[in-house]
């Protein structure tokens, strides 16, 4: 579980924390405020997964390496982790 940023108490699951956006904000079951992840962070998790995953693509398409497939789930999971779990909530 993840802190509200309103009331600090650990209400936000992982799961809603991964999909609160500005459009679809986490409710807190304590105080009932919302919180998002903010765009700025959603942003770099995007572009960074998006470039970086070439890396694991290329030998999928040019040598049927499937197993690169895997890399492109880590490399998700590790971003995520970084830009979206690991950084606070803002209020919304
Ligand atoms: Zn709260």
């Amino acid at each position: 579980m993840y802190p509200c940023p309103h009331c600090k108490r650990e209400t936000i699951s992982t799961w809603k924390k991964l999909s609160a956006g500005k459009a679809l904000p986490a409710k807190c079951s304590n105080c009932g405020q919302k919180s998002y992840i903010g765009f700025k962070n959603q942003f770099i998790a995007q572009v960074l997964l998006g470039f970086l995953s070439f890396i694991f693509i290329l030998p999928v398409i040019d040598y049927d390496q499937l197993w690169a497939i895997t890399g492109i789930v880590l490399l998700a999971l590790l971003l995520g982790k970084i830009f979206l779990l690991d950084r606070p909530m803002e209020k919304f």
